[in-house]
């Protein structure tokens, strides 16, 4: 028999070399824009926030720009639940739901189109899991809500001349981490199947090796640009009309720039200093990000305003 002190010993030795292999096993998480990138389109968009909007979230700007990234920091094998839950939260493969025109608003109404299509396609039906396609403008809008609720409340304390502090960390919290995603949107490889590597017919000789996505949007980012390359490309916001549609068409705008990425990415334009037209595109998919975020915020902020009843009435009844 081993001692027990020896037995335990073993066993976290053990523990130690299997997390080890799972760590060394998975591939690397992709981080839409890196570090830098989500931190800067944060940044910018809270640069632009008007008068009209209230003057707490402008003062928040070094704890909305540091919000950016706070997606990616739950996408360590240490928080393994977290992590698994909300990996597809980052991306959506249009190409996958090409067939599914309008998106259906709910992530539940969209499960069960995606489910009917895999039952239906048994040849490459896990390439219809949930999970596999994503869930992008889900995470999006459920998100966008949550700060709506929140300004709603900010502005329904502040009509009781109540004390708005508290309801004040959550707008921030809330709009810092819409931020997360909107950036994922515009960055045209968060949007596709050709993700990190072209696949399939290749006619045009598109790099097919596994670092163009990280080497754009992180290394090429952090190396050469800052905040200050597209900060005036940016606008003052508009409202949305229709802020899911619109949101999906910004998705699907930045899905019609994939094969851009890979011309440059073929041209050299992401190594080193890169050149000069992938500086043009990576700032203008940079501002693209931070306008989004900034007429989401806005908009979120105008339909606060709208009275909605005490108790909503059920939707009606669909099949
Ligand atoms: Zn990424
Ligand atoms: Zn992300």
């Amino acid at each position: 028999m081993v001692p027990l002190h020896t037995g335990k010993r073993l066993n976290r030795w053990l523990i130690t070399v299997a997390l080890f292999a799972i760590v060394l096993s998975r591939p690397q998480p992709a981080e839409a824009w890196g570090n830098e990138g989500h931190t800067y389109i944060n940044r910018v968009a809270v640069d632009k926030i008007p008068a009209t909007m209230p003057l707490f979230l402008r003062r928040a700007a070094a704890e909305i720009a540091y919000l950016g990234p706070e997606p990616d920091r739950w996408r360590n094998p240490a928080e393994f639940a977290l992590k698994n839950a909300q990996e597809p939260d980052h991306f959506i493969d249009l190409e996958r739901v090409s067939w599914l025109d309008p998106l259906p608003l709910g992530r539940y109404e969209f499960y069960r189109k995606l489910y009917e299509k895999r039952a239906a396609t048994p040849d490459h039906a896990d390439d219809y899991l949930p999970e596999h396609v994503g869930l992008q403008p889900y995470i999006t809008m459920e998100v966008y809500g949550r700060l709506k609720a929140a300004f709603r409340e900010y502005r329904q304390l502040q009509t009781a001349h109540q004390s708005t502090q508290a309801v004040q960390q959550a707008i921030i919290f809330y709009a810092g981490w819409l931020g997360h995603y909107v950036a994922d949107g515009s960055q045209p490889l968060h949007t596709t199947v050709q993700y990190n590597g072209w696949v399939g017919p290749n006619p045009n000789g598109y790099t097919t090796g596994h670092g163009i996505h990280s080497q754009f949007e992180t290394a090429y980012v952090a190396a050469n640009i800052t905040a200050k390359d597209f900060g005036a490309l940016v606008k003052s916001p508009s409202r949305l009309a229709d802020p899911f549609a619109d949101y999906v068409a910004y998705l699907k705008r930045s899905n019609g720039l994939v094969e851009q990425v890979y011309s440059l990415d073929k041209t050299g334009g992401f190594t080193g200093k890169g050149s000069r037209a992938a500086f043009d595109f990576t700032t203008h998919r940079l501002a693209a990000g931070s306008q989004m975020l900034l007429d989401l915020w806005y908009t979120a902020w105008l339909e606060s305003a709208v009275p909605v009843p005490e108790h909503a009435p059920p939707p009606p009844a669909t099949k």
